[in-house]
């Protein structure tokens, strides 16, 4: 047996377990099953790529793990919850909290600025003003728009805006961050540039993060790919040669001896 990996979390409790998840879509007299029985475990600090072809469900599944939706069938736990049967407003509840949500379209409050934006979900969550501005000030620096602060979203390029989602999706320390097609919307390489502030979140908050994809550039980063097709998982494959974060590998350089898998790719990237 090989020893568990300490930093993917598993070995622990998964933080989200789908257990024969179905979903069931009626339009009119039609059934269109989106979801046939899925099962998935996501353990803590984990980063997760869902990929496969269009309509294979992708989206359908994020939306009930970040209980926007419920499944027709099956169940879902988060954070050792069950949250496959529950109302909308303790979805909501649940939602506010555990999740933070990243879009491919950015799906910012054009009315708002950057501050205002990343401030927002702090305010459902009755977080304090001077609280909720310190904190999306020092979000929006660690993504390096410590100087756009008060721009809105239309006078941000579309990387910039992502990047206010990012520390937006951030801001009530959730338990989990799922982001559905982030880099769709971006040439690639402001989308690298995206994943790599999102990369580096991961080691660095240790959150764990479902990322839907059709991009192999963009699932290397990583450590597990579940590929979906027509509402099933065809395979799980673990993607050993993730690409690795910024702080990850500075730690790598800061100690010799640590018998971390690190893969040192920086200078071969391009
Ligand atoms: P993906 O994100 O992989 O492209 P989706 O999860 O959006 O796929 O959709 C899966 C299937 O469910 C598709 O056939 C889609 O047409 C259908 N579907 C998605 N949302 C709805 C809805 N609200 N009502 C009816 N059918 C839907
Ligand atoms: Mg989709």
């Amino acid at each position: 047996m090989p020893k568990e990996n300490e930093s993917n979390g598993r070995g622990k409790e998964p933080v989200i377990k789908l257990e024969d998840v179905w979903k069931i879509y009626t339009m009119g007299e039609v059934e269109v099953p989106a979801l046939q029985g899925l099962n998935l475990d996501i353990y803590p600090s984990e980063f997760v790529a869902i990929m496969g072809p269009s309509g294979s469900g992708k989206s359908t599944a994020m939306n009930m793990v970040g209980c926007l939706d419920v499944p027709t069938r099956g169940r879902i736990m988060l954070a050792g919850q069950d949250i496959s049967k529950l109302s909308e407003s303790d979805l909501a509840q649940i939602r506010g909290k555990k999740i933070g949500f990243i879009f491919q379209t950015f799906n910012l409050m054009p009315g708002l600025s950057a501050l205002e934006n990343v401030m927002l979900p702090m305010t459902f969550q009755g977080v304090p003003k001077d609280r909720r501005e310190k904190r999306a000030k020092e979000l929006l620096e660690s993504v390096n728009l410590g100087d756009r602060l008060n721009h809105r979203p239309t006078e941000l390029s579309g990387g910039q805006q992502q990047r206010v989602a990012i520390a937006r999706s951030l801001s009530n320390d959730p338990e989990v961050i799922l982001a559905d097609e982030p880099t769709g919307n971006l040439d690639q390489k402001t989308g690298r540039e995206v994943m790599l502030m999102l990369s580096d979140f991961h080691c660095r908050a240790g959150k764990t993060i479902i990322m839907v994809t059709h991009d192999a550039n963009v699932a290397r980063f990583a450590e597990r790919i579940v590929n979906i097709k027509d509402g099933k998982i065809t395979s799980i494959d673990d993607n050993p040669e993730h690409e690795v974060c910024e702080t990850e590998m500075q730690k790598e350089r800061d100690n010799p001896d640590n018998n971390k898998k690190i893969k040192k790719e920086k200078g071969k990237e391009k």
